[in-house]
């Protein structure tokens, strides 16, 4: 019931032997797979259509992993009035019986762990325990909401509705976690969902949808619609039934779709700059380590990650932070995701073009500490680059590039960093590496995003405990954070009604 205390899902723990062995039968078992069409499944219908697109394996590129298939607008039109029509008898359905089938999803899910890991590895190249770290989060995100539309003790008269029909266009880079999350959320709170997956990794999205279905959701109530960008994309998004849109992606991408319809509900969680500033009090060992770990996890590719580090000069300067830091960041393993020693995997396609010009262009000022390269001549995989003399102010201080991209900005005073930590258009995460009690005082009443960490890496947040969500323009609409006590009560309409005392 919604009393029953929360547990956070552990992570697989390959120290155990018996683990290990289990990990590399599977790694080895999944490698060789190659798969069909991915059918899109409309009105309670599987169906493929002409317009079909490739996945690839970004650990192996040139490699044809699956095809999936594009729906049409009379898919877009089908999705829409069956996502009408089914979401009444789910409403009816009751709280109970929705959260029973949530706990479904995360007992399937807790089940399917093994499968799902290989599923991401070969669809986004996500190492094995990153990918692992997501089906915790994603079973996290079942047990959490369905318990969160707990009402006992409201007025009586709060009366509450699902907001309706709502769409859920994930990211690539969290394929399973994110995607689980909105449908999770918006179904818990009586919703029909059309679950639109993201083009790089739509054979996770797909497997994500098949385990809501087993776990009782029913297939009109959950539909799985890829569509193309442009035109038919369009469509569905700025359809006026559609109730809510949840967008997790850059904040271009939000733009964009409020400019298709300005009326529309928008829930986004979008970019981010983030930042660790680096006191002369802090523990530089733990920082170090940290900072790799924030800045090159899943090679950068995280809305979390840790992109500038903000250092105070007698630290910039000592040779030993430096040095350091350089060989944590040298000695991390670049390799293909099926590597089971990997530290710093593929991203998901061939650099775009702020990415490239972060990892191959300097401004004046800068140096590396570290150069990047392609490695093995695959155009996804890159070692990791850290540049030294990032100026306030300048074009990578400024620009999210999502890839393994370090910069360090040096400055004189804790204020100053403080300043140009926040001197941001965005505000996702940040972090402060201090071991001075004031300063860390100082930094929390002035920090300005929405996760802020004490000596601890800025990603990886954690379901109760660290509900996910930003500033600024980090994040668009009303800012309840993902795994958070508000989240599936945003997807309701709430009435209050009072009669007179
Ligand atoms: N929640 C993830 C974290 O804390 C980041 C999600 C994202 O990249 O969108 O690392």
């Amino acid at each position: 019931t919604a009393s029953d205390p929360f547990d956070n899902a552990p992570n697989t723990d390959f120290s155990i032997p018996a683990n290990r062995k289990w990990i590399a039968e599977l790694v080895s078992d999944w490698k060789n797979r190659t798969f069909g069409i991915v059918p899109l499944q409309v009105d309670g219908v599987e169906a493929t259509t002409e317009i079909v697109s490739d996945g690839h394996d970004p650990s192996r590129p040139g490699l044809k992993l699956y095809q999936y298939a594009n729906g049409t607008p009379e898919h877009v039109e089908s999705a829409l009035s069956s996502a009408v029509q089914s979401q009444t008898a789910w409403e009816q359905l009751g709280t109970v019986k929705r959260a029973e089938i949530l706990r479904n999803f995360a007992a399937v899910a807790s089940q399917q762990r093994g499968d799902m890991i290989g599923v991401m590895m070969a669809d986004a190249g996500k190492a094995v325990t990153e990918s692992d770290a997501e089906i915790s989060e994603a079973i996290d995100f079942a047990e959490y909401y369905s318990r969160s539309l707990d009402t006992a003790g409201w007025d009586d008269g709060t009366t509450s509705t699902p907001v309706g029909v709502v769409v859920v266009t994930p990211p690539w880079n969290f394929p399973y976690a994110i995607p689980a999350g909105g449908c999770l959320a918006a179904l818990m709170a009586g919703n029909s969902v059309i679950l639109k997956p993201a083009p790089e990794t739509v054979f996770t999205a797909w497997h994500l949808a098949c385990q809501l279905w087993e776990a009782g959701v029913p297939r009109d109530v959950l539909q799985f619609l890829p569509v193309e960008d442009g035109p038919v994309g369009q469509s569905l998004l700025s359809d006026p039934r559609v109730a809510v849109v949840v967008l997790t992606g850059a904040y271009a991408t939000a733009q964009l779709f409020q400019s298709w319809r300005p009326e529309l509900r928008l829930y986004a969680e979008t970019s981010g700059k983030n930042s660790m500033i680096i006191s002369s009090a802090a523990d530089l060992d733990l920082a170090v380590k940290d900072l790799v770990r924030g800045a090159f996890g899943h090679a950068g590719q995280k809305c979390s990650a840790t992109s500038l580090a903000i250092v105070q000069r007698d630290v910039y300067e000592s040779p030993q932070f430096r040095n350091q830091l350089r060989d944590a960041a040298a000695s991390l393993h670049v390799a293909s995701a099926w590597d089971l020693s990997v530290d710093v995997t593929p991203i998901i396609r061939p650099p775009h073009d702020e990415l490239q010009r972060g990892l191959t262009q300097l401004d004046e000022g800068e140096e590396w500490l570290l150069e990047p390269q392609m490695l093995e001549g695959n155009p996804c995989l890159w070692s990791p680059g850290i540049r030294l003399g990032v100026k306030p102010g300048s074009w990578y201080h400024r620009t999210e590039c999502f890839g393994p991209v370090l910069g360090i900005i040096p400055v004189d005073t804790f204020e100053e960093a403080i300043q140009i930590q926040n001197n941001s258009e965005f505000g996702l995460t940040g972090g402060l590496y201090s071991l001075d009690v004031t300063e860390i005082e100082t930094w929390r009443s002035k920090v300005e995003v929405g996760n802020g960490y004490i000596n601890r890496t800025t990603t990886g947040a954690i379901v109760q405990r660290q509900p996910f969500g930003g500033w600024k323009n980090s994040s668009v609409g009303p800012g309840a954070k993902a795994g958070g006590p508000n989240y599936v009560a945003a997807f309701r309409n709430w009435t209050q009604v009072a009669l007179p005392a």
